[in-house]
Formats: structure tokens, C-alpha cells, sequence
């Protein structure tokens, strides 16, 4: 027993995952009978992640001591997110361009999926704020959790000695949570044994060949992606820090949102990672991860921007620089508020290709016929997703003098 807890906690995860596609191929789909194991993580982690962010977003808040910090530290995260979204789009389209993966796609035999209609911008935007903020944790609204508990935290402050009772009831609730989220990701293992087990036993590879490039164009865009755009904003906008130790330190958060395929399951675990081994301080970890875990979504825009090129080349929808551009728009706006669970991004492309202007018949069609590859390329990007939100939270935590190199270099 004593040895299996001496083994790094990403080590048992990436033994269980290799483990678990063994198992699947072999078992099929009589892994159903273990799916039980993997919802019962999901369940264990997202039951931390309303709590957690609440509390450590207000003892964040006071620990900063000065709220007209929050200023510069929301402007600066909400450029770079959007920056970084707006890259990983143009690498997807990019090389959607290049490699053509929808030329010659047939769609004969797409069943097709349910199109989902997009709330309109103002009342996502009016969503942010809560009629009742515990309606809003009860649904787990992560943007309104954040507004509701930066207000909070903001009147903790200006309360001064009045705010010090809730003050420290918050902070050493937050040491709470984050004890109570290691405790749960010791059966992240097991969890993910069960998730990547359960979705190689049930996942049918017929559609594979005719998606083969377009999976190829994702994987090749998100490594790209986190080298280029992520690795050099880690190497020199920020400290000169090491690509390496950064991707160490995020590799436990990374391999959960691999397993999960949902940012919001591995938002505990990277704001735990963020504080404990990347360095940053609480105040930056706990508002910039969690808008990130809604709104910083690059893995996702890259797919959603390579995707809709598929799209348009199967259906021979000519696109002009305006379409690419309106792709790019719409894929980073859209993505503001769209919830981080599995398969969100059906969600999001069904706004971007409603944009460039494709019939709903059609939008079902692509969805239904590259489901049978969503979940492998979900877990995908779900990682880069993280690997993003906690290289610009590293980035804006140099900056902000927020950042303890000491733990990073460990
Ligand atoms: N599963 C992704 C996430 O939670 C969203 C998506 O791409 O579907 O970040």
C-alpha cells in the first residue's frame, strides 16, 4: 500500500490510461459494467469545484490586499486568453487550409446529430451576473461565481479588521477544499482506468478512414499549439522560464483533463498544481484558472476552426478571407461561456457554422458524422485547454509579482 502512494501521482494516471485502452480493446463494450468507477470521479471532483472556487477565489481576493490590483490583473488575463485563443484558431485554420481534410468527404452515411442552438451574446453576458448568487452555486455558473465571489472578496477589504472573521473563515476553508481534492484525485487513476477503458470498448472505428486527416490536422495543431504559442510565452514573456519544468508541473492537471475530457473536472486539480508546483500564488491561481477553465478554451477553438473548414470543403462552400476571419471571431466569442464538459464544442460549432453560413441540415450532418471521433479528440484538447489556462496564469503571475520560483524550479 505505502509503495503504490509512492509512486508520482501522473505515473499512476498514465499507467492507468495505457492500462485502460488495453483493457478496452480486449473487453469491448463489456466495460460498460465498469463505467460506474469513472462517473463516480467525475462526481467525487466536480462535487470540490463550486466550493473551491468560491472560497479560494475570496481569500485570493484578500490575500492580494490592494483590489485596485484586480484591475490590471482582469485586463491582462482576459488580453491573453484572447490572444492565445485567437492563435490557436489561426494554427487550426491554418493548417485546415494546408491539409484540406474535408476535399472529397462523403456524408452518405452520417446519422445526424442534434444542433444546438447558441444563447445570444447579451444574455451571456447578462448571465455573468446573478439574480441569486445561490441559484448560481447550486447550478455550478462558474462566471457568476467568480463575479458574485470577487465582490465578496473586494468588501472583505475595504472592511478591513470588520472583514477578518469571513476573512479567515475563508481562508482556511480553502485549505479545506484543496485537502479534500487531494484526497479525490487518489482515485483518479482508477477513474481514469475506467473513462479511457469505457470509451476504446464503445467507441466504433468505422468512420475512422474518411476522418483520419482531420484527426491527424488536430493532433499535429495541438502540439503546435503548445509549443509554439504556449512554450514560447512561458520561455520569454515570462521569466525565462523552462517549457519542460512548466509542463511537469502542469502534467497531473493535464492528464485528468485527458481522462475527463472536461476542463471543469480538472479545474481542482490544476489550481492545486498551479499553487504547489508551478509557483503561483493563490491570488492568481484561484481568479485566473477558473475564468480560464469557462472562457480560455484553445484546444477546442483550434478544433471548432478545423472543423468548420472541413465542413465548408465537403460541402464545396467556397470560403473567403472574411469567412476565415468571421470563423475566428465568432469561435472566440462563442467560447466565452460555454460550459467546459464533455463534447462542448458540438455546442460551439454549431454557432460558428451557423455563422459562415451553413443550412442546419448540414450542421447536423458534419456533427453526426465526426461524433465518432469526438471523444479520443475531446480528451485532446480538453488538455490543451488546461496546459493553456495555466501557462497564461504562470505568465500573468510573473508579472503580477505573484510568482514563487523557488516552488517552480522544484
Ligand atoms: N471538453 C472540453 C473542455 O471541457 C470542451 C470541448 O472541446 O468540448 O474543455
Amino acid at each position: 500500500m505505502g509503495k503504490w502512494f509512492e509512486i508520482a501521482l501522473w505515473k499512476r494516471i498514465l499507467a492507468a490510461l495505457v492500462l485502460g485502452v488495453i483493457v478496452g480493446m480486449i473487453w469491448g463494450p463489456g466495460t460498460e459494467s465498469i463505467a460506474w468507477v469513472g462517473t463516480l470521479f467525475i462526481r467525487l471532483i466536480r462535487m470540490v469545484v463550486v466550493p473551491l472556487v468560491f472560497v479560494t477565489l475570496i481569500s485570493g481576493v484578500v490575500s492580494m490586499g490592494d483590489p485596485s490590483k484586480l484591475g490590471s490583473l482582469g485586463v491582462r488575463t482576459l488580453a491573453i486568453y484572447m490572444g492565445t485563443t485567437l492563435a490557436a484558431i489561426t494554427i487550426g485554420l491554418i493548417l485546415a487550409a494546408i491539409l484540406q481534410p474535408g476535399v472529397g468527404v462523403d456524408f452518405s452515411s452520417a446519422i445526424p446529430g442534434e444542433v444546438q442552438e447558441a444563447m445570444p451574446l447579451t444574455d451571456r453576458l447578462l448571465s455573468i451576473v446573478p439574480s441569486n448568487p445561490i441559484a448560481a452555486l447550486a447550478e455550478g455558473n462558474i462566471l457568476a461565481i467568480i463575479f458574485f465571489a470577487l465582490l465578496v472578496g473586494v468588501s472583505l477589504l475595504t472592511l478591513g479588521e470588520k472583514g477578518r472573521p469571513v476573512a479567515d473563515l475563508m481562508d482556511s476553508s480553502s485549505e479545506m477544499m484543496l485537502r479534500i481534492t487531494h484526497w479525490v484525485m487518489e482515485v483518479a487513476p482508477f477513474g481514469a482506468f475506467s473513462l479511457i477503458a469505457v470509451a476504446t470498448g464503445t467507441q466504433g472505428v468505422e468512420a475512422l478512414s474518411s476522418l483520419f486527416t482531420l484527426a491527424v490536422a488536430v493532433v499535429i495543431g495541438c502540439v503546435a499549439h503548445l509549443i509554439i504559442v504556449h512554450g514560447v510565452l512561458i520561455m520569454h514573456f515570462t521569466l525565462k522560464l523552462s517549457p519542460y519544468m512548466f509542463f511537469s508541473g502542469a502534467r497531473d492537471a493535464m492528464l485528468v483533463a485527458f481522462s475527463t475530457s472536461s476542463s471543469l473536472a480538472a479545474l481542482p486539480v490544476s489550481m492545486s498544481v498551479a499553487e504547489e508546483k508551478l509557483g503561483i500564488k493563490p491570488v492568481v491561481a484561484s481568479t485566473v484558472l477558473p475564468l480560464g477553465a469557462t472562457i480560455n478554451m484553445d484546444g477546442t477553438a483550434l478544433y471548432v476552426g478545423i472543423v468548420s473548414v472541413f465542413a465548408a470543403q465537403a460541402f464545396d462552400i467556397p470560403l473567403s478571407l472574411t469567412d476565415y476571419l468571421l470563423i475566428a471571431g465568432s469561435t472566440t466569442l462563442v467560447s466565452v461561456g460555454t460550459a467546459a464538459v464533455p463534447g462542448a464544442s458540438i455546442f460551439l460549432m454549431s454557432a460558428v457554422m451557423d455563422a459562415i453560413g451553413m443550412a442546419p441540415e448540414q450542421i447536423g450532418l458534419v456533427i453526426g458524422f465526426i461524433f465518432a471521433i469526438d471523444r479520443p479528440l475531446d480528451m485532446l484538447r480538453t488538455s490543451v485547454n488546461i496546459a493553456g489556462d495555466l501557462s497564461v496564469s504562470t505568465a500573468v503571475a510573473n508579472w503580477e509579482g505573484e510568482f514563487d520560483r523557488e516552488i517552480f524550479d522544484r
